[in-house]
């Protein structure tokens, strides 16, 4: 039979494993875009493996940093060169 602490501990332990399936949660570098450069080409939402680029209203691509794994290809195949990594 289960007691309080036990049901407290498994609880705890959902909570931490939850928040360790977020990609983002191992990340080092993410990326940042420069909106005067970028010409809206949509490579990077494109080239994303993760669908961590949204297209907002105005047409400009923006990072969701719950989802991007600072893998940096989107900056890479950025051809106007609009986006730079900032070390979290
Ligand atoms: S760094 Fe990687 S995961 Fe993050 S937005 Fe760029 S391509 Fe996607």
């Amino acid at each position: 039979m289960k007691t309080d602490a036990d049901i407290r501990y498994e609880e705890k332990k959902d909570m931490k494993n939850q928040e360790l399936e977020k990609t983002a949660n191992w990340r080092v570098f993410i990326p940042k875009i420069d909106l005067k450069r970028c010409n809206k080409n949509y490579r990077c939402f494109v080239v994303c493996p993760h669908d961590a680029v949204d297209i907002k209203k105005d047409g400009f691509p923006a990072i969701d940093a719950s989802k991007c794994t600072g893998c940096l290809i989107c900056l890479r195949e950025c051809e106007p060169a609009a986006i730079s990594e900032e070390r979290e």
